[in-house]
């Protein structure tokens, strides 16, 4: 008897499991709407022109492959706080903000998951229903007790803010509540800044603790506009955790390159925090990869390379509206008219509204590859595909 025959067989990961049954997907015809990645429209994932540039300079400097600090790169973590917080951001000149350079957005949300419940093992961790599906694995996995908070109504096709407000209000103090900061995931609906306000004094009034997950800035409106819910944050003199990631605005997936920030009270806080922080790294992968940091620096600090990322993710931004009205559109011309939200969602994902049951028909008889929740990807869409799967959801909408 091993101690491995412990080891039940685990379901398949319900976003990267059904990336690799369309890899074994034989018709030619197959779309992946599945997984939240943003292709051209050639189909593939690109390169952009700023990251291209970034990666050559790099490379030309062949330097050895030292390790970086526990902490990650100083001039990345330099560089994406003051993308984050604004150069001038007065906590960042106060040092009231510890950063750490992480594996993506996961390895920031497992950070932060690990610090808090080093802190207060007891807390409960409240997340939207619905929310990204690796949220309540993650802070399940690090000890919590996962709960929801209400997010999406769907008869309003939009956000059930009271609904919302009235669960966090009745969680106890020291309860962790995670937000998304910009383009919800799986909804693609997004608080306005007067509903921040007041999600913003709810968590004041409670002595909740906010943290934020910011997986999609430059997705919604701009960079600017997508962070101003950090400021609104930083205004509001709450400490809170911010974790971000630059697989889908550098198109820099397979990197693993990310930050987590908590923002403190005081100078002498944050390093405290910081110290803490780099124990959970240093006891779980020592120190990060230095790539993925280097190309994000090299953008983000030169004048040049950093208007031709902006230029090119808001060329992206504004493909996807694009191709959300032309989905509308292209529903629309085969009789679907109820389904014109989905040019009023923001980001990468469209919540279809469609049953698991139409899911699963658009997989098996089209070969259009969504979650069973509804939520596609609508960034994985072109002029090429758009049809064909507008003509499957009609079909599989009867
Ligand atoms: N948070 C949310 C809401 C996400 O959608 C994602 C990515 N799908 C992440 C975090 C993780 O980002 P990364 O791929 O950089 O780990």
């Amino acid at each position: 008897m091993s101690l491995f025959d412990r080891a039940e067989l685990a379901p398949a990961d319900p976003i990267l499991g059904l990336t690799e049954a369309f890899n074994a997907d034989t018709r030619p015809e197959k779309v992946n709407l599945g997984v939240g990645v943003y292709l051209g429209e050639d189909g593939k994932l690109p390169l952009m022109a700023a990251v291209r540039s970034a990666e050559e300079r790099v490379t030309q400097q062949h330097k050895p492959k030292a390790y970086l600090g526990i902490d990650g790169m100083p001039a990345y973590r330099d560089a994406v706080r003051a993308l984050i917080f604004g150069a001038d951001s007065a906590a960042l000149a106060d040092g009231r903000i510890a950063t750490v350079q992480t594996l993506g957005g996961t390895g920031a949300l497992k950070v932060g998951a690990d610090l808090l419940h080093q802190l207060s093992p007891e807390a409960t961790v409240l997340i939207s229903d619905p929310s990204w599906e690796n949220h309540r694995a993650l802070f399940t996995r690090a000890g919590f007790t996962v709960d929801a908070y209400r997010y999406y109504d769907a008869e309003a096709k939009g956000i059930d803010v009271d609904g919302m407000l009235e669960d966090l209000r009745a969680a106890a103090e020291g309860t962790v509540v995670v937000l998304h900061a910009c383009c919800h995931n799986p909804t693609g609906y997004d608080l306005t800044g007067e509903q921040w306000d007041a999600v913003i004094d709810v968590l004041r009034e409670r002595g909740l603790v906010p943290f934020l997950d910011m997986a999609y800035q430059g997705f919604g409106f701009g960079i600017a506009e997508d962070g101003a819910v950090v400021t609104k944050f930083i205004d509001s003199g709450l400490n809170f955790l911010l974790s971000t990631s630059y697989s889908k605005s550098f198109s820099l997936y397979g990197e693993r390159i990310g930050s987590l920030s908590v923002v403190l009270g005081s100078a002498e806080e944050a390093k405290k925090v910081l110290s803490q922080l780099k124990i959970v790294v240093r006891t779980n992968y020592s120190n990060p990869p230095t790539e993925g940091a280097a190309l994000v620096t090299t953008v983000l600090t030169d004048p040049e390379l950093r208007q031709s990322w902006e230029d090119e993710l808001g060329s992206m931004r504004e493909r996807i509206k694009t191709l959300r009205q032309g989905l509308v559109d292209a529903l629309a011309a085969r009789g679907i008219s109820d389904m014109g939200f989905i040019a009023e969602q923001l980001g990468m994902f469209s919540y279809s509204g469609l049953t698991k049951d139409q899911m699963i028909a658009l997989r098996t008889e089209h070969g259009v590859y969504g979650l069973d929740s509804g939520r596609m990807c609508v960034a994985a869409l072109n002029t090429g595909n758009l049809d064909y799967v507008a003509d499957a959801i009609a079909s599989v909408r009867g």
